[in-house]
């Protein structure tokens, strides 16, 4: 029921913010969707394409929380389905995963970072070591 989705080119903090939102939208999806276990076509393209939005953020590590950030790279359909995820899901995060909802909050109270370093996301990163 709690299985939550790794990713596998995600690193370091964006992994984690990746496992968050997959935790989300599996909440989501088991109450909205009636999915028993993983998630609907549906949502699965929808965490597909979270998962290339957190490995292209410019910010890379240095990533605020979607809520907060400047950059807003979602597409509006896209924006609209998170944005309903994470309002149904986020109050209910507490109780499956305490570890990632607690570090969700604290992280949405950190100060935004004025402008991405150059070459800093997950996929460029990911590009060079290879
Ligand atoms: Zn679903």
């Amino acid at each position: 029921m709690n299985e939550v989705i790794v990713s596998d080119i995600l690193q370091g903090k964006l992994r984690t913010e990746f496992k968050t939102v997959s935790a989300m939208a599996a909440i989501y999806c088991h109450a909205q969707h009636g999915t028993r276990q993983g998630l609907c076509q549906e949502c699965k393209t929808l965490l597909d394409y979270a998962e290339t939005r957190l490995d292209r953020c410019p910010y890379g590590q240095e990533k605020p929380t979607c809520n907060q950030c400047p950059i807003h790279c979602y597409k509006p359909e896209q924006k609209e389905q998170m944005r309903q995820v994470m309002r149904f899901s986020g109050p209910r995060m507490l109780l499956p995963h305490p570890i990632l909802a607690i570090r969700h909050l604290l992280h949405e109270k950190k100060p935004v970072p004025d402008k991405p370093k150059l070459n800093a996301s997950n996929r460029h990163l990911r590009k060079k070591v290879k």
